[in-house]
């Protein structure tokens, strides 16, 4: 007799796989061992299993990858002095709170953001933390400490600035750093805490914040000890029309034309917003293999403009979805941005422009290429269990008969019923797994008080 499987998920409404033929299965079912998927199938051949979840009326689908963030600025949510300006106003406002940032800090504001980001239907997350005031700690390793706490997926970026406004960049002095210190940092916490091996739930990647904050020179040695130790790069890119204007002043050319002359034209770079690309840049993402994390909300309060997804895809660009941080996007609902994303494809390029099924598949697939795995994004024997259950029921249901993966988008507002990741419940019937919520939420309540008090902002 077979072995009974740890977990299956059975009668969903639909069983959205992603998989090479997308199948999508009606009244289907996932079984899961061992944090993986090892099979899915069609109703009436339910294997056994250890335990039993029925999810009628729901969807399944791989859970969501969110390709950009920098969670600790949900200590700085819609902070009153900043909410007006440009990008440069509104991160000049911000630099010196951050400055504030410790370890404790760091820890809390990841544990939240995890939380906030499981009930949206994520399981899998990058973090660019770029803000390293000196004596600040180890605040990549305390997110870590968080995301495994939680359970968590999680591709911390080794964020850095090293140009101050003394030296022509936009941050104060307090929050950046030498050359060395960042590439040093860098290495030790690769060699600390990657994981190279399928499945892995922590792996980091190395991130420069943006041209306009960061030496030629570091971008260049960060590319080549990204390669030294085979781990992925992550930046800004393309987010504001000024930065083209301070590049242009800057380093005599465009923010792409940069990007490629300090070594980062390549499949093992992600670029955050990409909003201003040209159409040759295109071209020249597609041929690199240069993935794009496409931020609709952020994209939206920033205000400078939508990025050019349909044009990205159709040139074969791997564009996942991100939320961006809490600061300029002030949540992190994975389901938002990918309706948002949905929305603005629409609206730049009419109805034909995009469906739901592209949308969730940029933020699932198409994350996944942004962050180099193929082990997640999909729900087929031998990738991660990572799924999402969405009740799709209710109110905001009613009437959504003929096509659940469109109404999954153009419905709701809709939160997660289940979020698994690696076959464990983080979110279970709508509600955290972990213990302490009420305590940790106060714990962030009492350092962004305390931030707002600094800056005078309350
Ligand atoms: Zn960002």
């Amino acid at each position: 007799m077979n072995q009974p499987h740890d977990l299956v998920l059975r009668n969903a409404e639909l069983v959205v796989t992603m998989d090479e033929q997308r199948r999508e299965i009606a009244g289907g079912w996932v079984a899961i061992d061992n944090g993986f998927v090892t099979a899915v199938g069609p109703p009436g051949s339910e294997p056994d299993a250890v335990r039993v979840v029925a999810v009628n009326g729901c969807l399944i689908t791989p859970g969501l990858i969110n390709t950009h963030h920098h969670i600790y600025q949900n200590l700085t949510r819609a902070f009153a002095p900043a909410m007006s300006g440009n990008l440069f106003h509104w991160l000049r406002t911000l630099y010196p709170v951050w400055s504030r940032l410790d370890e404790e800090a760091a820890y809390v504001s990841a544990w939240i953001g995890l939380c906030e980001l499981a009930l949206g239907g994520c399981t899998t997350t990058t973090d660019h933390l770029y803000v390293h005031p000196s004596g600040s700690g180890d605040l990549i390793s305390a997110e870590i400490a968080a995301a495994t706490e939680l359970g968590f997926r999680f591709h911390p970026t080794r964020g850095s600035m090293s140009l101050s406004e003394k030296d022509g960049g936009l941050p104060p002095d307090s929050v950046v750093q030498t050359d060395d210190e960042i590439l040093e940092d860098s290495e030790r916490l690769v060699r600390t805490h990657h994981d190279p091996e399928p499945g892995a739930m922590v792996r980091i990647a190395l991130a420069p914040c943006s041209p306009f904050s960061v030496t030629p020179e570091l971008m260049t040695r960060t590319a080549e000890l990204a390669e030294r130790l085979d781990v992925r790069l992550h930046t800004h890119i393309a987010e504001d029309k000024a930065e083209d204007t301070f590049c242009q002043e800057t380093f005599g050319c465009r923010p792409l034309e940069h990007f490629e002359e300090v070594g980062w034209g390549s499949n093992r770079s992600w670029v955050a917003h990409c909003v201003f690309p040209s159409a040759p840049e295109i071209e020249r993402l597609a041929a690199w293999g240069t993935g794009v994390a496409h931020c609709p909300s952020s994209n939206q309060l920033i205000g400078a403009g939508l990025a050019p997804v349909r044009e990205l895809r159709d040139a074969g660009v791997h564009v996942g979805i991100g939320c961006d941080g809490s600061a300029s996007t002030d949540h992190a609902s994975l389901w938002l941005e990918t309706r948002g994303a949905l929305l603005l494809a629409r609206l730049r390029g009419g109805p034909e422009a995009m469906l739901s099924r592209e949308a969730l598949e940029m933020a699932t697939l198409g994350g996944a290429g942004c962050l180099g795995r193929t082990d997640i994004g999909a729900l087929a024997p031998g990738m991660a269990a990572d799924l999402v259950v969405w009740p799709m029921e209710g109110v905001a249901f009613a009437g959504a008969l003929t096509d659940p993966v469109e109404a999954l988008l153009r419905c709701g507002p809709v939160a997660a019923r289940h979020t698994i990741v690696h076959g464990r419940f983080i979110v279970e019937d709508g509600v955290l797994t972990a213990p302490g919520v009420e305590q940790m939420l106060a714990r962030h309540r009492g350092i962004a008080l305390d931030w707002a008090q600094a800056a005078d902002a309350l």
